[in-house]
C-alpha cells in the first residue's frame, strides 16, 4: 500500500471518527454558552509557512479539509469535534491542533496568509456552545 493512500485512509477513518462525535453529542441536552475564559488567540492559514510539511494535504488534525470556520486548539483543554464561539470571531469548529497550541491558546484558521498576519495576537474572550 502506498503512503498516499495510508495518509488518506487514516484522514478518512479520523473525520468518520468526527462525525460518529458529533451525533452522539447531540443527544446532550443543550445549554446555554458556557463562558470558557479568555485564551490567548492568534490565526494562520493553510499554507506552508503556517504548516510546514502538513500543507501539502491541507488537511486539519481532525481530518476534515483545512478551510471554513475552524481553529486549532490544545485537545487536552478543548475537545476536537466541540463548537466554541470566539469574541469578535464568531462560532468556530474545534478541528485542528498546533504544535504551539497547548493550554489556553486558540489558533483561527483564515483564507489566506496575509489576513492571518494582519489578526496578529488578541486574547479573547471563547464560550462553549452547543450545535444546532
Ligand atoms: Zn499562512
Amino acid at each position: 500500500m502506498s503512503r498516499r493512500l495510508l495518509v488518506a485512509l487514516a484522514s478518512l477513518a479520523a473525520g468518520l471518527g468526527l462525525v460518529l462525535w458529533a451525533c452522539s453529542a447531540r443527544a446532550e441536552d443543550r445549554a446555554a454558552p458556557r463562558f470558557l475564559g479568555v485564551y490567548r488567540c492568534s490565526a494562520y492559514c493553510p499554507c506552508a509557512r503556517c504548516c510546514g510539511r502538513w500543507a501539502r494535504h491541507r488537511r486539519t488534525a481532525s481530518g476534515i479539509p483545512a478551510r471554513g470556520a475552524l481553529v486549532a486548539v490544545d485537545p487536552r483543554v478543548l475537545e476536537l469535534g466541540s463548537r466554541v464561539h470566539v469574541q469578535g470571531v464568531g462560532p468556530r469548529l474545534c478541528a485542528d491542533t498546533g504544535r504551539a497550541i497547548k493550554g489556553k491558546r486558540l489558533d483561527v484558521l483564515m483564507p489566506t496568509h496575509a489576513q492571518a498576519r494582519r489578526f496578529g495576537v488578541k486574547w479573547l474572550g471563547v464560550w462553549e456552545v452547543e450545535e444546532e
